[in-house]
């Protein structure tokens, strides 16, 4: 595998893998880090799990190139776990406007959409912050990407106002 270097960290006898060098085996794009704990939820098998001598810590990224089938990658292996090797829909891999943005609360394009056909707007922003606040909030175990989610909320509230301004791509 291409860009694939380990260093020595002085409180860990096992290899980190430099963030700098987190890059896709399929699509080669930049990956972002994602805990162990999130990837072990949602893959169907996470018998790599089982290894942990095999494993260094924060070995894991998330791919999220839409177009690229890898949903999380682990470049000291050089493993990877695919979008059909996953429990759950990712956000970032699907146009499927069901597909949650936000998972802790079930917010997706139609639920924002249908919020603003209502009453003209949403605050779902403001309630997922107010869950946050609230302590609420579980994106490790219910979101693939296993952080926030409101950047993409953010975006979602976009597509739902264009969708609802161009009726011919309203569901
Ligand atoms: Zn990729």
């Amino acid at each position: 595998m291409k860009n694939l270097t380990t260093v020595e960290v002085d409180e860990c006898c096992k290899p980190q893998v430099r963030v700098s060098e987190r890059r896709c085996p399929e699509c080669g794009n930049r990956g972002k880090p994602v805990q162990d704990l999130t990837v072990s939820v949602f893959v169907k098998n996470p018998s790599i799990f089982l290894h942990p001598e095999r494993l260094p810590p924060g070995a894991f990224s998330m791919c999220e190139t839409k177009s690229c089938d890898v949903v999380y990658f682990n470049s000291h292996e050089g493993s990877a776990f695919r979008k059909n090797e996953l429990r759950t829909k990712v956000w970032q891999k699907e146009d499927d406007p069901a597909v949650p943005a936000c998972y802790c609360f079930n917010n997706s394009v139609n639920s924002i959409g249908r919020e603003i056909e209502r009453r003209g707007s949403t605050d779902v922003l403001a309630r997922i912050s107010a869950e946050v606040k609230a302590g609420n909030c579980r994106c490790e175990v219910t979101n693939p990407q296993g952080r926030c989610c409101l950047g993409n909320v953010t975006k979602a509230i976009r597509i739902a106002k264009e969708k609802l301004g161009n009726p011919l791509v309203v569901a």
